[in-house]
C-alpha cells in the first residue's frame, strides 16, 4: 500500500556491480535506515518524483543499502537506476512490507522460491542470518542470470527455462512438481505473480498449510 508519511533520505551511490547487461546491484548510503530482512524500500533519482519499490538486497548489519535492479525496457525508473554512476544521488524511503522471517520460521527449514530479481530478499535473509537453514530455488530465462549465486553455496538451485545451463532445464514450477520437503517447512515465494500463484497452489496440494506459505509479488 502506498504511504508517503515516511521520511525520505538523499543517499550517495557508493558502488555498482553490473551482473548482466540488464541487471545491476546498486549500493548506496544507508543513513541509519532500519529495516528487517525481506522488507522493501522506495527508490528514485534524487529530485525526481518517480519512485519504485525495491527489496533490500543487503544484510541488515551492513552500513550501506543495496538493491538488485533489472532494467525493464518499457519502464522508467529501473533504467535510471541501472544507469547510475558512483557519486550520483538517489532518494530512499521506507522500509515497507511484511515479507519477513518470523522468529518461528527461523527455527524451521526454509524453502525460498524466486524468479528473476525476486531473489533479492533472500540474499538479505542469508546475509543477515549466518547459518540459516534454507534451500533456494531460483528461476530465470537465461543461464547467466544466477545473480551472485556463489554466495549461497550448495543451498542454491538454478532453474533455467530458455536455454541450456543451470541445475535444471525448465521453469521453477516444473521443478517443484517432484520436490519433497519437510512438513515443518516455511516457504517464501517472491517474483512474478504467475509463478507465485502456481507455486502457491502446488505447495498447498503437497500438504503445506497456507500459514507456512509467504508471498511477495513484484509485478
Ligand atoms: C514489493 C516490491 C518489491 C520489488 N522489488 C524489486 C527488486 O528488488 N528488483 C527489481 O528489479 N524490481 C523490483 N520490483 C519491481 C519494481 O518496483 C518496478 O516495478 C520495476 O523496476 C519496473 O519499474 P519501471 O519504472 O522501470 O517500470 P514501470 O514504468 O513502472 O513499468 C513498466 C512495466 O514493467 C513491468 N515490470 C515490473 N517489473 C518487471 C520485471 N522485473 N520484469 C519485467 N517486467 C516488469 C510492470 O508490470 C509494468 O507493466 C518490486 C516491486 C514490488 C511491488
Amino acid at each position: 500500500m502506498l504511504s508517503t508519511t515516511k521520511k525520505r533520505n538523499t543517499c550517495k551511490v557508493l558502488e555498482i556491480r553490473r551482473l548482466t547487461i540488464e541487471t545491476a546491484v546498486v549500493r548506496f548510503e544507508r543513513h541509519g535506515l532500519e529495516f528487517e530482512p525481506g522488507q522493501y524500500i522506495r527508490v528514485g533519482l534524487e529530485g525526481d518524483p518517480e519512485i519504485r519499490d525495491y527489496s533490500v538486497y543487503s544484510g541488515n548489519d551492513k552500513d550501506y543499502l543495496e538493491v538488485l535492479v533489472r532494467r525493464v525496457e518499457d519502464g522508467l525508473v529501473s533504467k535510471q537506476l541501472c544507469d547510475l554512476e558512483i557519486g550520483d544521488e538517489v532518494s530512499v524511503g521506507g522500509p515497507y512490507g511484511h515479507f519477513k522471517l518470523t522468529e518461528e520460521a527461523l527455527t524451521k527449514p526454509l524453502l525460498l522460491i524466486s524468479t528473476g530479481t525476486g531473489i533479492s530478499p533472500f540474499h538479505s535473509y542469508a546475509e543477515s542470518h549466518e547459518g540459516l537453514n534454507f534451500r533456494l530455488i531460483h528461476g530465470t530465462a537465461r543461464a547467466d542470470e544466477n545473480y551472485e549465486s556463489e554466495f549461497y553455496g550448495e543451498n542454491y538451485f538454478h532453474c533455467v527455462s530458455r536455454e541450456e545451463g543451470g541445475d535444471f532445464k525448465g521453469r521453477v514450477t516444473d521443478y517443484l512438481k517432484d520436490l519433497d520437503f519437510d512438513s515443518e517447512t516455511n516457504a517464501f515465494l517472491c517474483g512474478n505473480c504467475d509463478m507465485i500463484y502456481e507455486a502457491f497452489d502446488m505447495l498447498q496440494d503437497k500438504g503445506l498449510p497456507t500459514g507456512q506459505i509467504h508471498t511477495e509479488v513484484y509485478f
